[in-house]
C-alpha cells in the first residue's frame, strides 16, 4: 500500500518523542514488576498505533509496512514488550484484510483500528510449535456452529484480546477462525489455563488457553466457507508481517544496546583514558554498528517487498534471522562494555540481554527460518 510520506515521518517522530518522554522513565520498573502498561497502551491507542496498517476505509491510517517497521523499532528501543502488544494484533488485522469476507472486515477491522478490540494469534500448542501440522485443537461442525476443544500454548495478549485468530482442525483440514470473546481470564468455554512466566518480554501476558466445548457461529470461519481448510496457509502468509515485526523490534533492542554502549564507552575511564580509546572497545563498537545497519537494511528490504504486494518468505526470514542474532550479540557485547555495571539491574542493559533471545525463538525459530529461506531459494533457483 503506498503511504503518505509526511504522515509516516510525523508519526515516527511522534512515537520517538513518546518513547523518550513516557516509556523510558518507566520501562524497567514496569518490566521488573511484570506490570501491564495500561497508561502507555491508552496513549498508543490515542496515537492511532493500533490502526497503522489498516486501510482508511476501515478506520485505520493506511500506512505501509515500512512505516510500521520504523514505529516498531522506535518502540522496541524503549521497551520491547510494547511491540508484542501490537504484533499479533496486526497479524489478526492482516488475516482479515487479506482473507476476510466483506462482512468480517466491516464488522471487525474498525474496532481493531481504534484498539477498542485487540487481536491475538493462537497457532501454537503444547505439542505443536515448529511442527504446525501436528496441531490437535478441533472445531467440530454442529448445525450453524462449530464446537471448539483443545489447548493452545504461548498466546501473547490472549487474556486481554477481544479477537483470537485461532487455528483449529475441521473436516477440511486446518481452518482459521476469528473468535470474538470478552477480554478476561474466562469467556464462554475459553479459559486462561496457565500464565507463563518469562525470562524477559514481561509486562504483557503470554498464556496457555483451554477451549472446552466453546461454540462459535459458522460465520467465524475466516473467508467464509471458501476459507475452510486454508487456515494454515493464511496464517503462514500473515506471519511474514510478524517476522518483519520481530526483525524491526530486534533492530530497536540492538540500537538501544549499541547506544548505551557507545555512551558508556566515552564516560568510563580505565588506565587514565575513556575505554572508547582502547582499540578492543573500538572494534566492538564498529562491529556492533555495522551489524545494526545491516539488520535495519534487511528489515526495510523485507518490508518494501510486502508493500509491493510480493511474497516475502525469503526476505522476511532473512531479516528476522539476521536481526535477531544481531540483537542477541549486541546485547551481550553491550553488557561486556559496561563491565560489572552491565550485570546489575540498575541499568537497562540487563533487560536487553533478557529480551533479545525471544526474537531467536518467536515467530518461527531461527532453525526454521533457515529452512524457510532455503526452501524459497530452491524454488527461485530451480533448474
Ligand atoms: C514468549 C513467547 C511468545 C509467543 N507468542 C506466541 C503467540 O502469540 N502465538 C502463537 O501461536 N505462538 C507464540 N509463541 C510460540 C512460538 O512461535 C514457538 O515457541 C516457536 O514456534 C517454537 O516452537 P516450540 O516452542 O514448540 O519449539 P519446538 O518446535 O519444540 O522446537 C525445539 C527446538 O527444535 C528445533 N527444531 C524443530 N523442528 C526442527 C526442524 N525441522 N529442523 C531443525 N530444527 C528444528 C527448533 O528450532 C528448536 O530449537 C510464542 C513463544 C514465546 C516463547
Amino acid at each position: 500500500m503506498p503511504t503518505d510520506v509526511a504522515l509516516a515521518d510525523e508519526l515516527v517522530a511522534t512515537v520517538r518523542g513518546f518513547v523518550q518522554r513516557d516509556v523510558l522513565p518507566v520501562a524497567s520498573e514496569l518490566e521488573h514488576a511484570d506490570a501491564y502498561p495500561d497508561d502507555l497502551v491508552e496513549r498508543m491507542k490515542a496515537m492511532g498505533l493500533f490502526g497503522v496498517t489498516i486501510a482508511p476505509e476501515h478506520g485505520g491510517l493506511g500506512l505501509d509496512v515500512g512505516t510500521y517497521a520504523r514505529i516498531v523499532e522506535e518502540l522496541a528501543a524503549g521497551w520491547m514488550s510494547l511491540t508484542g502488544i501490537l504484533n499479533t494484533h496486526f497479524i489478526c488485522a492482516t488475516l482479515l484484510s487479506r482473507h476476510g469476507t466483506a462482512e468480517q472486515q466491516a464488522r471487525l477491522l474498525p474496532r481493531l483500528a481504534t484498539g477498542e478490540v485487540r487481536g491475538c494469534l493462537s497457532l501454537s500448542e503444547p505439542d505443536a510449535g515448529s511442527d504446525t501440522r501436528a496441531l490437535r485443537c478441533r472445531a467440530t461442525p454442529d448445525g450453524d456452529e462449530y464446537v471448539i476443544d483443545g489447548t493452545k500454548m504461548w498466546v501473547t495478549n490472549g487474556e486481554r484480546a477481544g479477537l483470537v485468530a485461532l487455528a483449529a482442525r475441521t473436516p477440511e483440514g486446518i481452518t482459521c477462525f476469528m473468535v470474538e470473546k470478552e477480554p478476561g481470564p474466562r469467556a464462554g468455554g475459553i479459559s486462561v489455563s496457565r500464565a507463563i512466566h518469562k525470562l524477559g518480554y514481561r509486562g504483557l501476558e503470554t498464556v496457555e488457553m483451554a477451549y472446552d466445548g466453546h461454540r462459535v457461529p459458522a460465520s467465524a470461519v475466516l473467508g467464509g466457507p471458501d476459507g475452510l481448510g486454508h487456515g494454515l496457509s493464511f496464517i503462514l502468509g500473515a506471519l511474514e508481517l510478524g517476522r518483519v515485526n520481530i526483525a524491526a523490534r530486534a533492530c530497536g533492542v540492538a540500537r538501544a544496546a549499541f547506544e548505551a554502549a557507545i555512551r558508556y564507552a566515552q564516560e568510563r575511564q580505565t588506565f587514565g583514558v575513556p575505554i572508547a580509546r582502547h582499540q578492543a572497545i573500538q572494534f566492538k563498537l564498529a562491529d556492533m554498528a555495522t551489524k545494526l545497519e545491516a539488520a535495519r537494511l534487511l528489515t526495510r528490504s523485507a518490508a518494501d517487498r510486502l508493500d509491493r504486494g510480493e511474497r516475502a518468505d525469503v526476505e522476511a526470514g532473512m531479516a528476522k534471522l539476521f536481526a535477531s542474532e544481531t540483537a542477541f550479540e549486541l546485547a551481550a557485547e553491550s553488557m561486556r562494555i559496561h563491565g560489572g555495571y552491565g550485570y546489575t539491574t540498575e541499568l537497562p542493559v540487563e533487560r536487553y540481554y533478557r529480551d533479545a533471545p525471544l526474537m531467536i525463538i518467536g515467530e518461527g525459530t531461527n532453525e526454521i527460518q533457515r529452512l524457510v529461506i532455503a526452501r524459497g531459494l530452491l524454488e527461485r533457483y530451480a533448474l
